[in-house]
């Protein structure tokens, strides 16, 4: 299977035994917490997280597959102006879920033929499992500081997937060592300070307010966003694990290869946006599910980072059009006005 994945075209994969998950007690903790923000679906699914068994009954076995959407050492060098709102890395490309899930049920089918009687799951972002527990338990790397998988060779800038099965497939002699050591300059980086060693609080994550939040921002971080919009990359940008380093593998997984159409928006066109302009501009991009009030809103925070920082007139003016337009979205109304200062925001 682990030849089958590469000849598909992932860039790493890997089997390994699924088991009930060894940090169930930080996963309840960090809930009652609260730390998982608005992201009710993480408690509601907490049982099946812990164990993939309960999404596959009878699973003992896992495929993780990766798909690399950046290689190491990857600059990203602002393109279209000042105003260009940023846009995570991960969605550079084409849709991944499918192209992802396209080659993973050619192995699944392959899979049925050889071992009829035995059931395989492919799942990518589909199904409430912890792709990252199971890619360590199948050899592919670590759990860094800010929570993601590192391999140690390709770095972090990873699409996991996940195959479940009752067919037993074995496992790695040993798991790969956790190589953070003395480092904390994601936790450094981070610039809303969501971070604490191993642990996120997702209501101050740029990615989390960016994409998961549906709400106006009140978080009050809007000085702290830096213009992005869909996503944030900084702790994954400065991690010594994605530097540049020798011959470095180029990112060339199918599907995922970026699009310039979809590494930036200028953040005044988006405020423009109605939702057959939304729909063109994201079509075949993974930020597609993305409603058209959260980018409009993103956008509003993002252009306020901007006006914070420059004092420039016409952006604040902007802002102020967004706040009185009756014709908009409640949503982006309200979060113009609380960006403002202004009652009723
Ligand atoms: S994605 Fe951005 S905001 Fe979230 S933890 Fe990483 S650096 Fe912090
Ligand atoms: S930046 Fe340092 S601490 Fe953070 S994940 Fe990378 S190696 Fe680990």
């Amino acid at each position: 299977m682990v030849a089958r994945a590469g000849q598909l075209g992932f860039a790493l994969a890997g089997v390994g035994p699924v088991r009930p998950s060894a940090r169930a007690e930080f996963f309840r903790r960090w809930l009652a917490e609260g730390r998982h923000g608005d992201m009710a679906y993480l408690a509601t699914t907490l049982a099946e997280r812990l164990d993939a068994a309960r999404v596959l009954p009878g699973c003992v076995s896992v495929l993780v597959v990766a798909d690399r959407y950046a290689p190491r050492g990857h600059v990203d060098l602002p393109r279209s102006g000042a105003l260009r709102g940023r846009v995570a890395r991960y969605a550079w490309g084409r849709d991944y879920h499918r192209a992802m899930k396209r080659r993973m049920h050619v192995i699944a089918d392959e899979m049925r033929l050889r071992h009829p009687g035995h059931e395989f799951r492919s799942c990518v972002d589909s199904a409430p499992v912890n792709e990252r527990e199971l890619a360590v338990a199948a050899g592919l790397g670590w759990i860094g500081k800010h929570t993601l998988l590192i391999h140690p060779v390709h770095g972090s800038w990873l699409l996991l997937g996940a195959m479940l099965t009752t067919l037993d497939l074995g496992g790695p002699d040993a798991a790969e060592a956790d190589h953070c050591g003395t480092c904390t300059r994601c936790i450094d980086a981070c610039p809303t300070k969501a971070l604490e060693p191993y642990r996120i609080d997702a209501r101050r994550c740029i990615s989390y307010l960016t994409i998961e939040h549906r709400g106006v921002e009140t978080a009050g971080f809007a000085p702290q966003m830096d213009q992005w919009l869909v996503g944030c990359d900084v702790c994954q940008e400065v991690c010594p694990h994605n530097s540049a380093r020798g011959a470095d593998h180029p990112a060339s997984s199918p599907g995922v290869n970026h699009d310039p159409r979809f590494d930036g928006f200028d953040l005044l066109e988006v405020l423009l946006w109605d939702e057959t302009a939304r729909r063109i501009a994201l079509r075949t991009s993974p930020m597609k599910r993305v409603k058209l009030e959260l980018f409009k809103r993103n956008a509003l925070v993002a252009l306020w980072s901007r006006f914070v920082s420059t004092g420039e007139v016409r952006l604040r003016q902007a802002v102020e059009d967004c706040a009185w337009n009756a014709a908009e979205h409640p949503l982006v109304r309200q979060t113009a006005r609380r960006l403002l200062g202004l009652a009723g925001g």
